[in-house]
């Protein structure tokens, strides 16, 4: 399986090429040159295995450098009872008569990004044997506030391999930075930014492309390589899942093999739904896809009028996770989409670049048009999701799945459309106490962020996740803030290089 670049399509790298290299030079993201199909029997095959044998078994078919064993080797590293407190690693909960929750969260940080984090670093390690003449690897993050506490626990310690963590100061909850700067390990580093996500995102691919500060890591023995959904090594681990959960879904009998399923993703960066995508494409029976916004909309009124626009307010909301202007996968979706247009990607994103906005053609419009259904909720809205899933059906869900639910719900009531439906849960309520309680009505604003869960827990009667309940006996150990324009120095100073 060769890789190509979305900004050029004659860049053909190996799959290991491509996940230690993170992005391609042109500043594209690497692409599989075609999507391997999977069969109604293959699923059906898959459906009786565990969660770490489906993994590798699809893995298998995309990264073709790699052995079977070494496949085998990682899934079940990273897909154990260890690593995940279910025995499913991802597993269903059914809400109401047809909708099925994907429970992505029961991995150590309590957030999806664990899916796709535990198993990265072993796709890093043998891909830097292969293709990097074994250079220390350095990871540099920017995250809204999962991506980089599930970095850091994938990477601790993990050989021949560093990791460097930004994130933006005031943009993260407090949990999420307590999460990040109590992180143990010898090779980690966390670093706040003055700035958003986007100016964090921003940064961080710059450094990327910058020929000097390549030609500096390359003369210390190191390369930079990406943990965020830029990298195919995030996206590749999350096809898994909603194959997986199509599987499970057959398994317990809620749909029969080869009916069509709808699927509903909070998005951000579009890496999540995205592999919904690819799975889609492999052969997975799903109709609809459905992308569900806050109120950062940009996703909403792209998939509503073809024009990407992210010359807008930027608001903080209580789905942090999603307050996201510039959607990085989206591109690898109008590079499929338009039939692997490299010129029409290039142009795109040099539009995106200088006016900060774009309009895609009237084809890859309507071929977006009828795939995708997209909505968005206020912080409102999702407060009052929380609450009725709760009081409805006894499910205590946080504010990322609560804005799914509840576009999912408005989809349902707009189009009337009962297929069923799974839908994507990407984090764990206790990672967003103060939110939670404030949807159930319950004030917290006098307690700090432990009495807030455990408020929860007394008002809901919900086991709070070992990992969240321990960190107050963490010390702090990362306290460095800088200037989006200083993360270069920065990176220098915490390698000392
Ligand atoms: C990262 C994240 C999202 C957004 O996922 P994308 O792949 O960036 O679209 C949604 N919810 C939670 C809890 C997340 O951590």
């Amino acid at each position: 399986m060769i890789y190509n670049s979305t900004r050029d399509s004659s860049v053909g790298y190996t799959a290991s090429q491509a996940i230690t290299q993170g992005i391609s030079v042109d500043g594209g993201l690497f692409v599989p040159e075609e999507i391997p199909p999977i069969t109604s029997n293959e699923i059906r095959m898959l459906a009786k295995v565990n969660y770490s044998s489906r993994a590798a078994y699809i893995l298998s078919k995309y990264l073709t450098d790699f052995s079977i064993e070494e496949i085998e080797d990682f899934t079940s590293l990273a897909y154990n009872s260890e690593r995940f407190r279910s025995p499913a690693v991802a597993p269903i909960h059914g809400l109401y008569d047809g909708v099925n929750l994907l429970e992505l969260w029961h991995g150590p940080t309590c957030a999806f990004k664990d899916m796709a984090l535990q198993i990265l670093p072993h796709l890093m390690r043998i891909s830097a044997r292969k293709a990097a003449q074994d250079k220390t690897i350095i990871i540099l993050v920017a995250t809204s506030g999962d991506t980089g506490k599930a970095a850091l626990e994938g990477f601790r310690d993990a050989e021949n391999t560093r990791i460097i963590v930004f994130y933006p100061e005031d943009g993260v909850s407090p949990i999420q930075k307590l999460q990040m700067i109590t992180q143990e390990g010898e090779n980690v580093a966390v670093c706040g930014i003055k700035g958003n996500f986007d100016d964090a995102q921003t940064g961080v691919k710059a450094i990327f492309n910058d020929p000097k500060t390549a030609k500096r890591l390359d003369t210390n023995n190191m390369m930079f390589s990406s943990a965020n959904s830029i990298n195919w090594g995030r996206l590749l681990p999350q096809i898994v899942y909603y194959i997986s959960a199509y599987c499970d879904l057959i398994d317990s009998g809620k749909i029969n093999a080869d009916d069509l399923i709808n699927v509903v993703v909070p998005t951000g960066n579009f890496g999540n739904i995205l592999s919904a995508y690819y799975a889609r494409k492999m052969g997975l029976p799903i109709a609809k896809l459905i992308c569900a916004s806050n109120q950062n909309r940009v996703l909403t009124d792209f998939i509503n009028t073809g024009e990407y626009n992210r010359n807008r307010s930027f608001y903080t909301t209580t789905s942090p996770s999603m307050d996201i202007l510039i959607s990085s996968n989206l591109e690898r979706l109008l590079y499929d989409i338009s039939g692997c247009k490299d010129d029409e990607i290039r142009y795109l994103m040099r539009e995106l670049k200088e006016k900060g906005r774009y309009a895609v053609s009237d084809k890859i419009f309507a071929d977006i048009k009828s795939l995708f259904w997209a909505g968005w909720c206020s912080d409102e809205q999702t407060a009052q999701t929380i609450k009725n899933v709760f009081e409805n059906h006894d499910y205590l869900c946080d504010t990322h799945t609560a804005v799914a639910v509840n576009v999912y719900e408005q989809y349902r009531k707009s189009t009337g459309d009962k297929t069923p439906v799974i839908i994507a849960s990407t984090a764990n309520p206790y990672k967003f106490p103060a939110s939670v309680l404030d949807a159930l009505g319950k004030n917290g604003a006098d307690v700090n962020e432990f009495e807030k869960m455990d408020r929860l827990y007394e008002i809901t009667g919900k086991e709070i996740p070992e990992p969240l309940r321990s960190i107050h006996e963490k010390g702090k150990r990362f306290t460095d803030v800088c200037n989006p324009a200083d993360m270069n120095k920065m990176i220098y100073k915490l390698l000392g290089i």
